[in-house]
């Protein structure tokens, strides 16, 4: 059901928010998603009535019924994003309205309801600005979660009546340990992510429970992080767990898997291609088979690899290891293109450099 009228938020601030001092404790060292605000955002969706009841408020724990649908089936979708704080003091988004649409085509695969994307873009920017102290300084920065799930008590077996939207912001310090940190990543090839006509394509938990026992295989490989292949042949390089993934050749041109409904659209993978054709590096998106990465690896032709998502931006891969063998890119560490594109990101990201396609959202 599509929304007319435009949503009112209503806002109650925390009556005991955390203290000064505690917060600053936190902010010293977040680590990822283990501390959160003092506020959240959420707006309820009851069939026929549509979106209704915008608050900005504490953050609490959310009373549930044990029959409440998204326990049983799953009906779940969620979004990541990122707010900045800029040199002058005040606060910034990449691409929001970006996650707010692809948040819609989640939606509609899960069939669930659409959510007025300025409405979206709203409650983040509402959460940012009330909690506005919590935007570490430095490298670190204000990971904020949007996400929406089935709320009907009903055990049947139909897209539910009842929706809850909700927003909840978590300080997060840099992801990256050293410059030259790079990953090795374990290449799964009996279990599989996102099969032709599923999921893959939307961003909801239901992909990363299914993700999970073959993190778990990558743990057990001295790996931090997993390749998935297509369901179909188990040949062509997909994506990893929660990011996207480029391949970087000796003529500096790169390759990465083309979206196909099984891939995550990611908005970093999305702003890498522009990037890319700004600075007249030349992407292909293409299938990349596992065998012609290890050949190309093996002969010099390949240069570097690199995952890409909102939490770590860009991230070197340095060695790949996988049932039939291992195998280490480039020198095993990060390389020049890698370290460029993502300067160059971050840079956007963070005010540092001329914003040229319009991608930085200003909140205050
Ligand atoms: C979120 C996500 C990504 C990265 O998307 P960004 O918009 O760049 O953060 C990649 N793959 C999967 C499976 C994801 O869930």
């Amino acid at each position: 059901m599509s929304q007319t009228l435009p949503i009112e938020f209503a806002e109650q601030p925390h009556p005991s928010p955390t203290t000064p001092e505690k917060r600053a404790a936190i902010l010293r060292d977040p680590g990822f998603g283990r501390a959160f605000t003092d506020h959240m955002v959420t707006i309820r969706y009851s069939e026929g009535k549509g979106w209704h009841s915008a608050k900005v408020g504490p953050r609490e724990a959310i009373p549930m019924d044990p029959a409440s649908a998204v326990l049983h089936y799953s009906q779940e979708i969620f979004e990541g994003l990122k707010a900045y704080r800029t040199a002058n003091g005040g606060a910034v988004m990449f691409r929001p309205e970006e996650n707010a649409r692809r948040f819609n085509k989640s939606a509609e695969r899960l069939a669930m309801p659409s959510l007025p994307e300025k409405t979206f873009v709203e409650a983040v920017d509402r959460l940012v600005a009330i909690d506005r102290d919590w935007i570490p300084e430095g490298e670190g920065s204000l990971y904020l979660r949007p996400f929406m799930f089935a709320n009907e008590v009903f055990l049947g077996v139909k897209p539910s009546s009842e929706y809850l939207f909700i927003v909840i912001a978590s300080p997060v310090g840099s992801y990256f340990k050293s410059k030259d940190s790079a990953v090795s990543v374990w290449v799964e090839q009996e279990l599989t992510r996102a099969a032709p006509g599923g999921t893959g394509a939307a961003k909801c938990g239901g992909n990363y429970a299914a993700s999970l026992m073959a993190q778990m295989d990558a743990y057990k490989h001295g790996c931090e992080q997993v390749v998935f292949l297509d369901a179909v042949e188990r040949r062509w390089i997909e994506e990893l767990g929660g990011m996207n993934i480029f391949f970087v050749f000796d003529d500096s041109s790169m390759v990465t898997p083309p979206l196909g409904g099984t891939i995550l659209p990611g908005i970093t993978r999305a702003s890498i291609l522009t990037l890319a054709k700004d600075m007249k590096i030349a992407v292909r998106e293409e299938p990349y088979a596992l065998d012609q990465w290890r050949a190309d690896a093996a002969s010099g032709r390949l240069r570097e690899t690199f995952a890409c998502g909102t939490a770590a931006v860009l991230t070197p891969i340095g060695t790949v290891k996988s049932r039939d063998g291992d195998f280490v890119i480039g020198n095993g560490g990060s390389g020049a293109q890698t370290e460029k594109l993502k300067a160059t990101l971050i840079d956007i990201q963070r005010c540092r450099a001329k914003d040229m396609h319009g991608w930085v959202h200003k909140v205050f």
